[in-house]
This record gives C-alpha cells, structure tokens and sequence, in this order.
C-alpha cells in the first residue's frame, strides 16, 4: 500500500532522561476540575461525572520554543494542567486497573483561545476553534512512575515572566486521575500513546507576544514557552 502523500509525522513527547519518546495518539481534556477554576469562568462544579473535550494529537507542541500567537483570537490564555500519558490498554476499567495503566506524568499548557470559546458558550455550540488551536498543547517531558503513584499535595503554579498567576494544589482537582481514566474507559478503548490534561487551577488569564510561560508541578519537569509575533 502506498499513501499518495507523505503522512504526517507521529506527534510525540519527550520522556525525562531517556533517548526514547512517547508518541501520542489522543489528547482528552478535562473541564473544570478545580472549583476555583470553574467560578472564574462563571460556571460551577458537580460530582456527578466528569465531562472532556479533545484536542488533536496534531495540536501537540514540544516544550522550551517559541510558538507563533494563533490566528483568530484577540485572548490566547494559559492553563496549566497536570498530564497523565498512559501506557496500557485500558477500557470498563476500575480505578486500580487505571491507576496501574499510567505510564507517567508531566506538566502541560492547554492554551485556549478565550474568546472563541466563549462565542461557543453563547451559542451553544462546540469549542473546538476554543481549543482545538494549532501549538496549544505544549507539554514538558513525561516522567515515568511505575504504578500510578499518587500526586497529592502537589503544588501545580504558572509564572507568566516572574508573575505568578496560577498557583493551586493537586489536592484541590475535583476527579482524581484514576477517577478521571477509570471513567473515560467507560466511553473508550483507551491505550498507550493517550493523554489527559486533567484541567486547570484558577488565575487563567491572557498572554501576549514576547511573555515567557513557565509551568510546574513539584517533582516533574516544568514545561516552557515563549510566545512569539503572529504569523503573517
Ligand atoms: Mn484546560
């Protein structure tokens, strides 16, 4: 079999000291996994079940570059999100079983156009030109765990420049990872090469060309990028 066309290269993450990589497959999103988060964007949280969005495997960017300011936004924002990548298959699966499939974790920006995300919200419609943006899911190195160790008390913060602007616990995320993978794995046949960014703490607010965004978790490598001029 031939393509009539070169396909795309794998997207793929580094894995902290390793020559290896990790090539991605899928990329889910959690919505409003911590309360504060949530009343800043004038919403609430409940128990219920957690809910996702995605992102293309193609929105994929390496960490520690520049990356043009997107097309089609006047509000590009930050989220710092804690990111599991998995590495078993994984479906109908119970939170052991999910925790057991975590090949490990890293530090990820789910960069959002607000602005059109919000024309989503006003009109019911879905937020894909929101979130689904070219370069908007930039993510550190993976570091691998060997059975889904468990994160809590963690601080997750975000330093636009030497700002700060987000700083929370892990301890405050709404679904734990496990909760989050074991219920995913009702609605798909999850496997290696599948991430989550399990959803951001408050302080979200704009970037502009030139800000440097630095992200961390305590004890996985940070993720970094520089925000550059607007592609002609
Ligand atoms: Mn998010």
């Amino acid at each position: 079999m031939n393509f009539v066309f070169p396909p795309r290269a794998v997207p793929y993450l580094r894995i902290l000291a390793q020559d290896e990589v990790y090539p991605v497959a899928r990329i889910f999103c959690v919505g409003r996994n911590y309360v504060a988060h949530a009343a800043e964007m004038g919403g609430e949280v409940d128990r219920e079940a957690p809910w996702y969005f995605t992102k293309s495997p193609h929105a994929l960017a390496q960490c520690h570059q520049t990356l043009p300011y997107p097309p089609g936004t006047n509000n590009y924002h930050h989220e710092i999100e804690l990111v599991v990548a998995l590495g078993e298959e994984v479906f109908c699966a119970d939170q052991n079983a999910a925790n057991a499939a975590i090949f490990g974790y890293a530090c990820g920006l789910d960069m959002t156009r607000r602005d059109r995300q919000q024309d989503g919200k006003d009109h019911r419609r879905p937020w894909d030109l929101g979130k689904d943006v070219e370069n908007s899911a930039v993510v550190g190195p993976i570091t691998p765990v060997s059975n889904g160790s468990d994160l809590l008390g963690r601080r997750i913060s975000l330093n636009v420049n030497d700002e700060l602007r987000q700083d929370g616990s892990l301890d405050d995320m709404v679904w734990s990872c496990a909760e989050i993978i074991s219920h995913l794995s009702r609605y798909y046949h999850l496997g290696p090469g599948d991430i989550v960014m399990t959803g951001t703490p408050a302080g979200v607010g704009p970037v502009q060309v030139g800000d440097v965004v630095r992200g961390e978790i305590t004890g996985l490598a940070p993720v970094m990028v520089t925000i550059g001029p607007a592609e002609a």
